[in-house]
């Protein structure tokens, strides 16, 4: 049957630390508290009823079967016409109950202080392998990865190997690489894994700047051993996050587009730093608008295939850019001088 609805609200489920949840989009992008649809609130790990979670699922997907939105999905870009199956299974898993991690990102958007960040936290191997034996995972399953560092989490080589190097789903990770996953590789160069690493600098001392922690060197050799096979090095996307005022110059995506180039890292990932734009409610400067479109000329010119990602794509969306020097000129030292957004957002 043909209706609007999202692949999220009929066959996601999205771990959290104290719920279980369809997603963990955008509208409900934390900017104003909103909640992704829950199913299960205070949610342990528990093992669950299948006919609870699809009855849970049902009430949520019937809003849309019948013509209307969820409060909870209003306005989300994941909504989308087609025909909906009405089977009963998962095939979108994303995990992101663990907050643990070995950098420090002056970016993170973790709510959390390091010394709070914890891995001590539910299992979640018990309730997949339930739902994995009464069939209700569907064999090609994606699973995303959110929360923390996901190589140092309790159960991540248990997950890849039983979900990943088995053939039945496969996972996309965002990793700091600073830890190096023999499980993960192997997974890689089975198609059956793809990390996104944001290196988002070029040099140690820009690095150590951002991630506040000297891993730079320990890093670029653990990509190297990441991109050991064609298959696997096939499965790696290197991304710069673009953070005014700390690697927002052109020397330095030069110097991390040859850092890519030397691993024969094919996709270079584009953004602005979360933190920032939702500081700004998605208004930022023009400036950055067009230095972002500028790295991506950048990275295009040198053969990368180049993506500007998700808050570029929220922050340029529908804006007309302004081609008057005089004005650019004008958006140049507000941005550079007069940056209280900057000041506000990074202790440096
Ligand atoms: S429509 Fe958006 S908010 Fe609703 S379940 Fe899908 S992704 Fe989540
Ligand atoms: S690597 Fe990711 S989770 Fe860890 S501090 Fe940086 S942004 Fe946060």
């Amino acid at each position: 049957m043909k209706y609007k609805s999202c692949n999220l609200i009929q066959h996601g489920l999205c771990f959290f630390n104290n719920m279980l949840v369809s997603c963990c989009f955008a509208p409900c992008d934390q900017i104003n508290g909103q909640h992704p649809p829950i199913l299960f609130d205070n949610y342990k790990g528990e093992i669950l009823s299948k006919n609870d979670l699809f009855f849970r699922i049902k009430k949520y997907s019937d809003i849309f079967k019948n013509g209307g939105v969820p409060k909870e999905c209003n306005s989300c870009y994941h909504i989308e016409e087609k025909d909906w199956d009405e089977e009963n299974y998962i095939n979108s898993i994303t995990i992101t109950h663990f907050s643990k991690c070995n950098l420090d990102c002056i970016y993170c958007t973790n709510n959390l202080s390091q010394e709070e960040r914890t891995n001590d936290i539910y299992e979640i191997l018990p309730v997949l392998n339930r739902f994995k034996e009464e069939g209700i995972i569907k064999k090609g399953c994606e699973f995303h990865i959110g929360g923390g560092e996901f190589t140092i989490y309790k159960e991540c080589d248990e997950l890849i190997d039983l979900y990943a190097n088995s053939g039945f789903a496969k996972f996309y990770v965002p990793t700091n690489a600073v830890k190096y996953s023999e499980k993960l590789f192997q997974a890689m160069d089975k198609n059956l894994a793809y990390i996104i690493v944001s290196l988002d600098s070029g040099s140690r001392k820009t690095y150590k700047k951002i991630k506040r922690v000297d891993a730079f060197n320990r890093v670029t050799q653990n990509l190297k051993l990441y991109a050991k096979t064609q298959n696997s090095v096939g499965n790696i996307s290197l991304k710069y996050i673009i953070i005014p005022s700390f690697n927002d110059n052109c020397n330095e995506f030069k110097k991390f587009l040859n850092i890519a180039k030397q691993l024969k890292i094919n996709t270079i990932i584009i953004d602005i730093d979360a933190k920032y734009s939702r500081y700004l409610n998605n208004n930022i400067d023009e400036y950055l608008i067009k230095f972002a479109q500028k790295l991506k000329l950048l990275s295009d010119m040198q053969g990368f295939s180049t993506i500007l990602y998700s808050f570029y794509t929220q922050c340029s969306n529908g804006k007309e850019l302004t081609n008057n020097i005089f004005k650019n000129i004008i958006g140049y030292i507000k941005y550079k001088f007069f940056n209280k957004a900057v000041k506000r957002l990074y202790k440096k």
